[in-house]
């Protein structure tokens, strides 16, 4: 990505055949997520399958989300379905920018999960951040120590997290137009961070 923002590999199949090609190309095992711009949360709408294996289980991932969007719901337009290199297991960070009425342009960190969904532990700065603020967010999150390593969650990466913040803040200084952005979420490695999950919204 232009921002030196990590991301998975991907294709967007338009077919169940085009996706098991998608697949075998990119490499087993991938995730298969539905597309479209009335389903926003997609797990919420049963739209994001991980762990396929084969090309016969892509295509029946493929048929299967299909019927979950027109249950969720039935006008909903569909462009497709995203393949996805299935990023290994790892402690999910977000990353996150909000256009504040007051402050203009704000980013937040977090851990995924409960810890923002329940627990709302955050940290906003408003942008641009420095190098040194980037830091700080990642240690006065209250999760920080997991990110440290605890018990069975191992250390992360954190300068590369550092990273993607500072990168992050360069992209919405220069696009005042991005209303929202979400990097939701992103693995945080013992070497390097992966996003496996954006979403911008513009004005
Ligand atoms: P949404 O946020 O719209 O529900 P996501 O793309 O974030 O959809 O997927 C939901 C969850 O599935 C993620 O939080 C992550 O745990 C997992 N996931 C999604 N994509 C991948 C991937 N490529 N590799 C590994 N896990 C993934
Ligand atoms: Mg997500």
């Amino acid at each position: 990505m232009e921002y030196g923002i990590p991301v998975t590999v991907f294709k967007l199949a338009k077919n169940e055949k085009e996706a098991a090609e998608f697949a075998e190309h990119i490499g087993f095992p991938v995730v298969l997520k539905i597309v479209s711009p009335q389903i926003i949360h997609k797990s919420d709408a049963g739209g994001v399958i991980t762990n396929l294996k084969n090309k016969n289980e892509v295509q029946d991932a493929y048929c299967k989300l299909l019927e979950n969007a027109k249950k969720y719901n039935s006008a909903a337009r569909i462009y497709g379905v995203l393949v996805q290199e299935m990023a290994p297991q790892a402690t999910e960070v977000i990353v996150g920018a909000i256009k504040d009425p007051q402050f203009e342009q704000t980013l937040m960190f977090g851990l995924g999960g409960i810890f923002v969904e329940l627990l709302k532990d955050v940290t906003f700065r408003v942008a641009p951040i420095t190098r040194e603020d980037a830091a700080e967010m990642i240690t006065e999150v209250k999760a920080y120590p997991l990110l440290k390593g605890y018990r069975n969650t191992p250390p992360t990466d954190t300068k590369a997290i550092v990273e993607i913040l500072l990168n992050t803040s360069k992209l919405i200084m220069d696009y005042p137009e991005i209303k929202e952005l979400d990097l939701n979420p992103v693995m945080a490695y013992k070497k390097g961070a992966k996003t496996v999950d954006a979403r911008i919204i513009l004005e």
